[in-house]
């Protein structure tokens, strides 16, 4: 195999992870939705590239056999970083996506990529609470929402209430707005003051 025919091998591979994590980023955000969590999708990409490094531990793995079977250790020596480093990426992946804090920062510093540095720091900064609240994220359904409480009903008050009149027990019919005003007994005309209901 030619090195051009492995590096288009690679980059092929770069590319198929790419989309690949495109779309499984969005499935997990479709599926894992939580209550109260910010959208998760960059997260959920870096998780899947990540795993995507799975294939490529093994590949270096490989390759570190092969060089210290041909007594290269000084490409043994490289070689084995990067497996260390794409093993590492491959578990990281998988616990990112499982919303775990340590391998956000962990996998965030092993990019070696500035610029993902940055996105990430500012990224996990802004999701540090959904990051440590891992265990509370499990599958909810978008289509159903809790349903709203239902208004407690308020005590219906008759409008109006019967009272006796202090002198002549004649029941008298008022109604609340009265309360507490004066006027005449229709029978017995001496003058009384509305009363609060007793019931
Ligand atoms: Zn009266």
């Amino acid at each position: 195999m030619k090195p051009a025919d492995v590096t288009t091998i690679i980059w092929g591979y770069i590319a198929l992870s790419v989309t690949v994590s495109i779309i499984a980023a969005q499935y997990l955000e479709d599926r894992y939705i939580t209550a109260t969590a910010r959208p998760f999708r960059w997260g959920y990409y870096c998780g899947c590239m990540g795993l995507a490094c799975t294939p490529l531990t093994f590949l270096f793995l490989f390759a570190v056999i092969g060089a210290a079977n041909a007594n290269q250790w000084k490409l043994v020596g490289e070689l084995s970083v990067y497996t260390v480093v794409s093993g590492i990426q491959s578990v990281c992946g998988w616990f990112i996506i499982k919303r775990r804090w340590w391998a956000w920062v962990l996998s965030t510093i092993l990019s070696f990529n500035i610029v993902v540095w940055i996105i990430n720091w500012i990224y996990g900064r802004n999701r540090k609470d959904d990051f440590l609240g891992a265990e509370v994220a499990r599958p909810l359904s978008r289509a159903t929402p809790p349903a709203p409480a239902a208004p407690e009903p308020l005590p219906l008050l008759p409008p109006s209430f019967v009272f006796a009149c202090l002198y002549c027990s004649q029941p008298i019919t008022a109604t609340r707005d009265k309360i507490g005003s004066d006027g005449g007994c229709p029978k017995c005309h001496k003058s009384i003051t509305v009363p609060q209901p007793t019931a």
